[in-house]
């Protein structure tokens, strides 16, 4: 399985579940597309070179916990992007031709992508990248299943974002709970990681909203879910 994120951080937040409870042979490649970077949550910290590197240095850890690869790709995000702050690109040269040829060497059987809820350009970007490749014949749709961009779901409704593929896709889509209950601790303990750009009020979001998705409970313990958007055959 190929996970799609945009940034470090993002896979852990989103599937960071379902990624472990694949088990070890499953091979999970998560492709850090914006990897370069000069966003943390500490203000003054603002060095590119450096923040790139603390946040490699963050997924890398974070993959060890929950049994990925990661592809590590040095496409600026939103942050070190000056020209492009107000809004999603189509034309980020070289992110849909690296994509498929990554994507042709690997032959996944699934690829795991973000929805782009809540707006975040590079992750519309990513969202709207895949959905071109999908519509141009390049990447099977039955390969490929949504899922919901934390902790951006916790604030947004998917609603718009879902809407808006099965149009460009004109085909629908249904939600897919995968039960996380058995590797939310695992999930938690990776985003602890990600001190730079997580607060630990995120990390309960995230968890509040698996729980929530679950909505049941065995003996007093809550059960967790993650969700994905699967396009109707
Ligand atoms: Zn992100």
């Amino acid at each position: 399985m190929v996970v799609l994120s945009p940034h470090s951080d993002d896979a852990p937040l989103s599937v960071g579940g379902t990624i472990p409870r694949l088990g070890a042979n499953h091979k999970v490649i998560v492709y850090i597309i914006f990897g370069l970077s000069r966003f943390t949550r500490f203000r003054r910290f603002r060095n590119r070179v450096a923040v790139t590197a603390y946040r490699w240095t963050e997924e890398r850890m974070s993959s060890l916990v929950l049994g990925y690869q990661v592809r590590y790709f040095a496409f600026p995000d939103s942050s070190a992007r000056a020209a492009d702050r107000n809004g999603p690109s189509n034309h980020l040269p070289g992110v849909r031709e690296t994509l498929l040829s990554h994507l042709a060497n690997d032959r996944p059987e699934t690829i795991l992508c973000p929805l782009g809820v809540g707006n975040h350009p590079d992750h519309v970007t990513l969202a709207r990248t895949i959905v071109d490749l999908m519509l141009a014949g390049v990447v099977k749709t039955s390969t490929c299943r949504f899922y919901e961009d934390l902790p951006y779901s916790t604030f947004y409704d998917t609603t718009p974002s879902v809407k808006s593929i099965e149009k460009a896709l004109s085909m629908k889509m249904g939600p897919v709970l995968i039960d996380v209950t058995k590797t939310i601790a695992s999930k938690i303990s990776a985003l602890k990681i990600y001190k730079s750009q997580l607060r630990s009020s995120n990390i309960s979001r995230v968890e509040d909203y698996a729980r929530t998705l679950a909505e049941e409970e065995t003996k007093g313990s809550p059960h967790y879910h993650e969700r994905e958007w699967v396009i109707a055959s």
